[in-house]
């Protein structure tokens, strides 16, 4: 099923007999089908094939992959975490044909092959930064299933010109470009001069076809909890509302799209300030949409209008909440670690713990959607946790 009035272009991940069609907006509705299991079943199963890494990893655990068929089984693998993956090399996660090539180049390999994407995390978490290789197809894939959340969620009849705050180094910003543009949306970044919230508040004044209405959409960091340190991702909401003295957020801004870190933070109160300045300026509210996803594996989840917990979308990410002690999916209601696996062919992440918990919800949403949702999503602080999370890893 597709809206009618936007046109997702169709992509499909594949292994082996396994196939799904990610620009599906059925996807979005409802929760992760028994095809999704059995594609990622299938994924799995091929890793210790093509990756010497989890040949080995699998041969320690004393698993025999081709036994991978369930959702026992695939619990049974020890997950991976954020500690063991940070200590690996660059490259250690990639399928062995593709570190070969990473060598010399890839230059005879077909295009949707060739690595096009490679994102570190900045390691302000204490560890050393994790690293991650998307292939073309791999992206193509990426862009098509957030392309495809986005029209699920959003009221993108409402929207035509985002501008993005997200710094050109962080994946935010290339992702959140292409899933928007792909959308339909026009999207221009922050220029590279504009280092301060006033200069990006001016841009957000003086430029998006302003002579057309400007901007009407934000896609921005959501902004730090006070006495939370980390890298700057961009400059932020909570940036921005502080100076905004001629109220143009609150006029012209009718989508706010936030992702990096969680938009309901303590102290924050950006929906009720964003809100305030709308009433002020005499428009209807401003609505508001969160994206989970990490520079590892992207998009996760992303909540609807009711803000009321993210949605799960099945596509390039297959995510589960883990109970902590028994390393079992947590049961609706409960809260656990996030755990995700990441189906594509550039790095391969296999129940990687990925450093945060959240309560895991299989009611059905107000909105009516039935795909399970994400709420109350924190960092871990305590990292000795996640080493010794989920029953033990190896
Ligand atoms: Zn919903």
């Amino acid at each position: 099923m597709k809206h009618s009035d936007v046109n997702i272009p169709e992509k499909v991940i594949a292994f082996g007999e396994h196939a799904l069609d990610v620009s599906n907006q059925e996807l979005d509705c409802a929760p992760y089908s028994n095809e999704y299991y059995e594609l990622c079943f299938e994924y799995t199963r091929t890793l210790p094939e093509v990756c010497s890494f989890y040949r080995q990893r699998f041969e320690q655990a004393g698993i025999d992959p081709s036994t991978i068929t369930n959702r026992d089984a695939f619990e049974a693998i020890p997950p991976m975490s954020s500690g063991e993956v940070s200590a690996l090399t660059d490259s250690t996660l990639l399928p062995d044909a593709t570190r070969e090539c990473l060598k010399t180049g890839f230059f005879n390999m077909p295009v949707q092959k060739k690595l096009w994407r490679k994102f570190t995390t900045s390691g302000s978490s204490g560890l050393r930064p994790k690293v991650s290789y998307y292939t073309r197809d791999d992206w193509e894939v990426l862009v098509t299933t957030g392309a495809r959340m986005l029209a699920s969620h959003i009221p993108f009849y409402k929207i035509s010109r985002a501008l993005n705050c997200f710094n050109g180094g962080h994946v935010g910003a290339k992702f959140q470009e292409d899933i928007f543009s792909t959308l339909g949306v026009s999207v221009e970044g922050v220029h590279i001069s504009r280092t301060t919230p006033e200069a990006v508040l001016e841009q957000l004044a003086i430029s998006g076809a302003k002579e057309l209405g400007g901007f009407n959409t934000l896609i921005i960091p959501p902004g730090l909890p006070k006495g939370m340190q980390g890298a700057s991702k961009g400059t932020n909401l909570d940036s921005l509302l502080e100076i905004d003295v001629d109220n143009i957020i609150g006029k012209n801004i009718r989508v706010i799209l936030t992702s990096g870190t969680p938009r309901e933070a303590p102290g924050l109160n950006l929906r009720q300030r964003v809100w305030e300045a709308n009433e002020l300026a005499g428009q209807e509210r401003t609505q508001f949409f969160e994206m989970y996803g990490f520079s590892e594996s992207l998009p996760n989840a992303m909540d609807c209008e009711m803000n009321d917990g993210l949605h799960l979308a099945p596509g390039p990410t297959f995510t589960e909440v883990l109970d902590e002690n028994t390393g079992k999916h947590v049961k609706s209601g409960e809260k656990g670690f996030v755990a995700i696996t990441g189906l594509r062919n550039g790095s391969r992440f296999l129940r990687y713990l990925v450093g945060d918990e959240a309560v895991y919800v299989d009611e059905p949403c107000k909105c009516g959607k039935t795909s399970p949702r994400l709420k109350n999503i924190e960092r871990v602080k305590e990292i000795e946790r996640l080493q010794q999370g989920c029953g033990g890893g190896l």
